[in-house]
Formats: structure tokens, sequence, C-alpha cells
């Protein structure tokens, strides 16, 4: 079984896990909040390490990330388990409980890649960051045949793991949930809204394409002072990172809250619009709230219907009207 990084022994043969904010102290033979380290003999193993759920073929928006490689297919693939528990989950069958795995090597997911003519490898579905050793391993290989690594990350590490992966991630998507830390607290039941935001800024800063994604839960973090304090933010990071709002629909132990309403959508969209150039809504069929528009004269440069063959506008990364570059990876 491969060995953990980032953890120190105990006493009695425990160990605590310094991966992520949660900090678990493991005692032998058992396994971190995130089900998926495990403590043998008073050592911290990667039991999930390579241990796939699922793997497929899926667009680049539906990540989302829509300033990057727009219209391409990744490989995507994810793990069991994860470092929070959000009563919200859209993907708890894995992130909550076991399913069966099966294990591929870090060379045999390059080679799958390749054979799919992918454009890299997204580590997404669950937690990517708790499969650390895994991605560490895989993305020199990667990197060597000129393939991206994305993560879809709830972005909770802590900073010295996180400084050691960002070199090796080309673009994440990161899920702010709220900012308020007693919505972490209680809704995903960690406190780690301050790791989340360092962690965006960090990836940022190191060049990592970044992309975030709120999820707007009514009752819970859609007052307008929050939303607005969130575009704020993400504002004061750049004007031009994308941010995507999302609709939320009652959901695995969060029933009670109703769907996302589409006027809080349509305000929030029109709100954060005045302070960021790309705005985008998503989980609602609205061609409008998907289109990336020219910050310089309102020109439509990539219509989205769906998550699949975007109309892309541009002319060597710029609008053909008034010729303004625009950021993205492609
Ligand atoms: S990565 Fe897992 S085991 Fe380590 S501190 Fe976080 S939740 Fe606990």
């Amino acid at each position: 079984m491969k060995g953990a990084a980032f953890w120190e022994p105990l006493e009695g043969g425990k160990v605590k896990c310094t991966l992520c904010p949660r900090e678990c102290v493991v005692a032998p033979g058992r396994r971190g909040f995130c089900r998926v380290r495990v403590n043998r003999e008073g050592s911290l193993y990667a039991a999930g390490y390579g241990e796939t759920v699922s793997l497929a073929m899926d667009p680049m928006e539906k990540k989302p990330l829509y300033h990057f490689y727009p219209g391409s297919y990744i490989l995507s693939l994810g793990c069991n388990g994860c470092n929070l528990a959000c009563l919200f989950c859209q993907n708890w069958q894995i992130s909550q409980s076991d399913v069966p795995t099966t294990r591929v090597s870090p060379q045999e997911l390059v080679d799958l890649a390749l054979r799919h003519r992918s454009v890299g490898l997204c580590f997404t579905y669950s937690e990517p960051l708790i499969w650390f050793e895994y991605i560490l391993d895989v993305a020199p290989l990667a990197r060597s045949r000129e393939l991206k690594i994305v993560l879809v990350t709830n972005g909770v590490i802590n900073p010295r793991p996180l400084e050691e992966l960002l070199p090796w991630v080309d673009a994440m998507n990161v899920d702010l949930k709220s900012m308020r830390p007693e919505f972490y607290r209680k809704l995903s039941l960690g406190p780690f809204r301050d790791a989340v935001l360092h962690t965006i800024e960090e990836a940022h800063k190191a060049g990592v394409w970044v992309e975030v994604t709120n999820l707007v839960i009514p009752g819970h973090n859609d007052s307008r002072e929050e939303l607005e304090e969130l575009v704020d933010w993400v504002a004061g990071l750049s004007p031009s990172l994308p941010l995507h709002f999302s609709r939320f629909f009652p959901h695995y132990r969060l029933k009670e809250a109703p769907p996302t309403p589409i006027e809080t959508l349509a305000w929030a969209w029109e709100m954060a619009r005045e302070k960021l150039e790309f705005v985008y809504v998503g989980n609602v069929w609205n061609p409008q709230w998907s289109t990336t528009y020219c910050p310089g004269c309102g020109k439509a440069l990539i219509v989205r219907e769906g998550y699949s063959h975007p109309q892309i506008y541009l002319q060597d990364g710029a609008c053909p009207s008034c010729g303004k570059s625009i950021p993205l990876v492609m």
C-alpha cells in the first residue's frame, strides 16, 4: 500500500494527518474522516491510491470549465471518500459511502487518456485532494505526454501540500460554497472556508487556470448581502476570473430547501456582471447564462446549449468584432 504524505506520528501508535485542515488523529487500524487514509501499525497509508470508482470522457464544459480548452473532452475519474460531508452532496454515493473500485495505475491512466485523445486528466466526482499521492504520481507522466491536469475540488487542503501540488495542476474549478464559515461548519461539517479562499488565491497566483462555482441554496447562502460579498471577493482577485452560479435542487440530506428560484439566479447574474467579466449560471436551461460575451463590445463569443459542441466565434483568442483579447486557455 502506498505510504501517505503529510502526517506525524503520535503516542500510542496514533498518527496525525496534516494533508487537510481537519488534521485527523487516526488510531491504529482506523481511517481518517475522508475514509481513504488509514493507520497501519503507526504509519499512515493512502489506501485509496489509484482506486477508481468512475472513469468517463466528459465535456470540459461539464466540470464546469468554460475558459479552458472550450469544446474539448477530458478523461475524468474519481475515488471514494471526501474530507467534507455536505448535506447537499451531489455525489454522496461515492463521497460518503464505499462503492467497488478498480485499481488504475498512473501509467494505465495516461495510456487510456492518450488512446481516447483526451486533452488531459480530470480528477473529479468526489474530492481529488484526498488522492494527493496518486495525482502527484500521475502528473509527471501526464505532463511528459502533454496531457493537462485538471481538478474539480472543494479546495480544502493545508498550505504545504497545496504548494507541492500546484506546480502540477493546469486548471481547477473550486467550489466556493459560501462566504460564511458557519455555513461550512453546519452544512459541510467542516469550518474550512478560509482554507478554500487560500486555495483559490494561491492557485490563481501560481498561474493555474481557476474558475469558481457557487451553489446557491435558498435560505442558506442566497442572501443578497452574501452573494455580493462573494462576488466582491472574486472580483478582488481578478475581474476576469469566471464565476459559475449553480441552481440547487433538493437532494441527499438537504431536502427541505426548495430549488433555487430563477429570479434569485437572474438577480445574481446581473449583479455579478457589474463587477466580473465572465458570469455563468449552471443547472438550468438558459443559453444566455452560459454564453461567453466579449467584455469589450458585448458580442457573443462562445455560445453553449448544453455541455457539448459550443459554437466558438473567437479569432486567435480575441473578439472578432472589437479585437479584445479574451482570457482563456486553448
Ligand atoms: S485528508 Fe482525510 S485523513 Fe487527512 S486530515 Fe483530511 S480528512 Fe483527515
